[in-house]
């Protein structure tokens, strides 16, 4: 299937590694140029020389924090270097871990800058790039959490469905301008940093940290596994395409059956 990718020009934030990492690697695959972004400016500029080399695409590293105006200023110049954005993937976020009645209000305000301010500030800059362009894909990736949360992650579920419903709201603003914007909800998927976490939590019971994610996927999931990155990343290419051309101001789970609810 031709998704009609080649050329256009896509903006992945926390791509260096783990999803948005696969994302990137799948967008190339089909010939889309990369802007690619990540605090850690290492890991990022080697992820995308390997890239371009790879897929023969182009792939600029842009070291930005999101969570910050001037992080998402520089992305979005970036991308108008490039001409323009086609594609905006607004990956970078992260878990957490607290109670309600301990966390300060200075977390509260980190996580909600970086889930929900990074997607409204690159909205605001990357959509009329877009519309001067004739239209768009904006997705967001959100979690299962954004509606059936995990009790130690309360800051990480109340950001994630506020960027859910960011997504359903920009959605019906931008659709005028031919950019359709879509949320993603992913289950369990097998980044590094799952496995560095069950490494530390096993560390002193026997290392057998394979054993531990096995749980965490009988516990949560109906397949019993975890989702690798390029299972998701598939559905992150083909909704950036216009074989998803009737996709609109919706949310997609890829949960291996994680989610309890119809
Ligand atoms: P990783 O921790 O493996 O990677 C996160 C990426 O985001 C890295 O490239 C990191 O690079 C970058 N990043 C983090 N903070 C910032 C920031 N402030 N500014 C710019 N870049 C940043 O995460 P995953 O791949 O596991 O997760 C990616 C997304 O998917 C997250 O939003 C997560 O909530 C969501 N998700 C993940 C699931 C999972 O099971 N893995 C399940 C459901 C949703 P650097 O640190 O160098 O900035």
């Amino acid at each position: 299937m031709d998704l009609g990718l080649k050329g256009k020009i896509a903006v992945i934030t926390g791509a260096s590694v783990g999803i948005g990492l696969a994302i990137a690697e799948g967008l190339a695959a089909e010939g889309a140029d990369l802007v690619l972004a990540a605090r850690g400016g290492e890991r990022l500029e080697a992820e995308a020389a390997r890239i371009a080399e790879k897929y023969g695409v182009s792939a600029t590293a842009v070291v930005a924090d999101v969570a910050t105006a001037g992080g998402t200023e520089a992305i979005i110049a970036a991308a108008a270097e490039k001409g323009g954005a086609d594609i905006l993937i607004n990956n970078a976020g992260t878990g957490s871990n607290e109670t309600v009645m301990e966390a300060p209000d200075e977390k509260w305000q980190a996580y909600w800058d970086l889930h929900v301010m990074a997607a409204v500030r690159l909205a605001r800059g990357i959509a009329p790039q877009m519309k001067r362009r004739g239209g768009g894909v904006i997705l967001h990736n959100a979690s299962i959490c954004a509606v059936q949360p995990l009790w130690y992650e309360p800051i990480y579920n109340v950001s994630k469905s506020a960027l859910m419903m960011f997504s359903k709201t920009l959605s019906t603003e931008l659709i005028q301008d031919n950019i359709r914007v879509n949320c993603v909800n992913a289950g369990l998927i097998l980044t590094p940093d799952w496995i560095k976490t069950a490494k530390q939590l096993t560390a002193e019971t026997g290392g057998n940290w394979e054993g531990y994610l096995q749980a965490v996927a009988n516990e949560h999931a109906s397949s019993k596994r975890f989702g690798t990155p390029e299972e998701l990343a598939n559905v992150f290419v083909f909704l950036s395409s216009e074989r998803a051309s009737y996709c609109i101001g919706s949310t997609y789970f890829v949960d291996g059956g994680m989610l309890k609810t119809i």
